[in-house]
């Protein structure tokens, strides 16, 4: 009896689709319509040719455009066509002014809304213009946070609504979400401690060409697709199919999506939708779970159940596991804003279905909001639990780094701190933790041990060291001999964090040894100058360095320093000036020990012109002036010898 009731139904549906001719298209757009499978597998096909909006276990109700609808009647599946969800009267007017939030708004009297709200209140929110439709509509957003014109360390959380032009459960909802917030500020202490723990998004129209498809004045005909009768919710690069899964060019609202999550940041996002009623937790596009799947279930869960509360457990949000489900358990989408923003962004995008009826009356939109009101807030809360603070460089300056949880993460699960203000925020399953952060140019930074507990923040603010970071800066490192050993002499120019200096010796070529150790300043902003003095029992070939050793005892070295049978073995000669002279010119030369200090003056080829005894000259820096006297015009060669050092440079003489 039921499979000749199913062949009636079958044979009866097929009559619909015949009707679906272009003129069907050219009013309408797309077409809505349902049709049985009978098993699961098939959607894994079929989602790749249509939009496919829901799947009750047999029947799946789906959308096409033409051209996809042309390509899809060839597989065979016979269709019953469904009225467009978006053909039904609603009342308009402006609901923000009325404050009982029972009537949808015209596109002029929703853009003067939202401005409204950042008028109001101009130190808490402010107006995002995102970007521009087909049909020259804006896709809007409210910011909202406590000095809301400042990129404060705050996690960011986005909600958009309606995507799906003709879903608008939550487009009246959202609007009312960004007053409720604004309003109750400084009232309600969970609203408050939201807005100025967050910078909080709010687009409440995705896809404003679909809502508003028959025309500014109203949102009955609103549709599916935008202006090109393309499903948004499909158009996004895909993790698994690619970049351009359905087929078609990026649209003006995937666009537009799509360049501000590049230029901002959003550690979670919410995607409303109409059609069902569930809560729908990553991955869309791949069988695997997200490496955070207990994470998403406990998120999705709480979401439910907040709504269950407040619903009086009345059936409302209950389908699948009592209003939750991991999206490809449901059925396969690609090109989904959701997982677009999870894996390519490294966000965390959940897509709430927030009724069975798509274009809902305007009279059923408080009751969404009386349902979902609280559940707003406390998915909004979650950005304040996890681990999270702020990654700085040494200098201070806030650092984009990759958050990796080790032993953990997999399959861009990692997050980010954001390039602006250096806040992460990582949520995730209560638990003890050990993360990584890690950024090009800078050495990882470990972290192990960390706890997270339910329903709190564990702070961790993180400074990450670039390579070859050398947090005390050495402004000078020298020696002077000294009876018996060698001076070491250096100075700071700055310190940070310095618990203080060792000397390490090598003899001959041999290890390096510890021969002396200094305290250091700590912290100082000013010049420091540390001596010490070793001992030196046996000629050899000394060499010094320094090893500058951090407070948490990671150390840095100094150049060397040489040293060869008690005598500094850094000599230097410098060039005479002026250079051409025609009467006297100027040597300066460095001595590393006191010397008796000869200068020679040589003719080009060599012969010794005249030599000058200048006696025993003290260690250190030194000018002498040369009077030239026995000299024709030319080029001479210059040597000065000092002990076992020589060294030579070429002068020219002028008459
Ligand atoms: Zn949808």
């Amino acid at each position: 009896m039921l499979k000749q009731l199913i062949a009636l139904f079958v044979l009866s549906v097929s009559l619909f689709a015949q009707s679906v001719d272009d003129q069907y298209f050219e009013k309408n757009g797309e077409v809505y319509f349902r049709f049985p499978v009978f098993n699961k597998l098939e959607l894994q096909e079929i989602t790749k040719i249509i939009s496919i909006d829901k799947f009750d276990g047999k029947m799946v109700t789906a959308y096409a455009n033409k051209d996809q609808f042309r390509k899809f009647q060839k597989t065979g599946y016979k269709v019953e066509v469904l009225p467009p969800p978006g053909d039904v009267p609603v009342e308009m007017g402006n609901p923000r002014a009325l404050g009982l939030w029972d009537v949808y708004p015209s596109y002029e009297t929703y853009v003067q809304m939202l401005n409204d709200l950042a008028a109001d209140y101009p130190n808490l929110c402010r107006v995002v213009d995102a970007g521009t439709t087909t049909q020259g509509r804006k896709i809007l957003f409210v910011v909202i946070s406590d000095n809301v014109n400042v990129t404060e360390p705050e996690p960011r959380f986005m909600h958009s609504s309606s995507m799906h032009g003709d879903e608008t459960a939550a487009f009246v909802n959202m609007i009312r979400l960004a007053d409720h917030l604004l309003s109750n500020y400084n009232v309600d202490p969970l609203i408050t401690k939201l807005v100025n723990g967050l910078e909080i998004w709010i687009n409440p129209a995705a896809n404003p060409d679909g809502t508003y498809r028959s025309g500014n004045a109203t949102v009955t005909g609103a549709r599916r697709g935008n202006a090109n009768n393309v499903d948004i919710n499909r158009n996004f690069p895909d993790p698994v199919q690619g970049q351009h899964p359905d087929g078609y060019a990026w649209q003006p609202e995937t666009i537009a999506m799509m360049n501000l999550g590049n230029s901002t940041y959003f550690n979670m996002s919410a995607n409303y939708h109409g059609g069902a009623e569930v809560v729908n937790y990553p991955w869309d596009s791949r069988v695997a779970r997200h490496a955070d799947d207990n994470w998403w279930q406990q998120v999705s869960r709480r979401y439910a159940d907040t709504v269950h509360f407040y619903c009086n457990n009345n059936g409302y949000l209950s389908e699948f596991n009592n209003g939750i489900t991991n999206g490809w358990d449901w059925y396969s989408v690609y090109g989904g804003r959701q997982d677009w923003f999870t894996y390519f962004k490294f966000g965390r995008e959940v897509t709430i279905e927030l009724s069975n009826t798509k274009l809902i009356s305007a009279s059923y939109i408080p009751t969404i909001w009386n349902y979902n009101r609280a559940a707003w807030l406390n998915l909004m809360n979650e950005l304040l639990s996890g681990v999270g603070g702020v990654v700085k460089s040494p200098e201070g300056v806030p650092v984009k780094v990759k958050v990796t949880v080790l032993s953990h993460d997999h399959t861009n699960a990692e997050v980010f701190s954001d390039s602006i203000s250096g806040a992460y925020t990582r949520m995730i399953f209560p638990g003890t933790y050990d993360l990584t952060f890690t950024a090009a140019g800078y050495d990882p930074v470990t972290v192990n041990g960390v706890v997270v507990s339910s329903g709190v923040k564990t702070p961790l603010d993180v400074t990450i060291y670039p390579v070859g970071w050398v947090p005390v800066e050495l402004a000078s490192f020298t020696s002077e001999a000294v009876s018996g050993g060698v001076k070491l002499l250096w100075s700071t120019a700055t310190e940070t964090n310095n618990f203080g200096f060792e000397v390490e010796m090598s003899l001959n070529g041999g290890e390096f040894t510890k021969v002396s150790e200094t305290r250091g300043a700590g912290t100082s902003t000013e010049s420091r100058f540390y001596e010490v003095i070793i001992p030196l029992s046996q000629n050899g070939v000394y060499d010094f360095r320094l090893k500058q050793i951090d407070l948490d005892g990671s150390f840095n070295y100094s150049n060397v320093i040489n040293f060869e049978n008690g005598v500094v073995r850094n000599f230097n000669l410098g060039q005479n000036y002026p250079n051409p002279f025609n009467s006297s010119t100027v040597l300066n030369f460095d001595l590393p020990v006191p010397s008796e200090v000869t200068v020679t003056i040589f003719s080009i080829e060599g012969r010794e012109i005249e030599k000058r005894e200048l006696g025993l000259l003290e260690a250190g820096n030194h000018s002498w002036r040369y009077e030239a006297e026995n000299l024709v015009s030319g080029n001479y060669i210059l040597r000065l010898n000092a002990g076992s050092f020589t060294a030579s440079k070429k002068f020219t003489y002028l008459k």
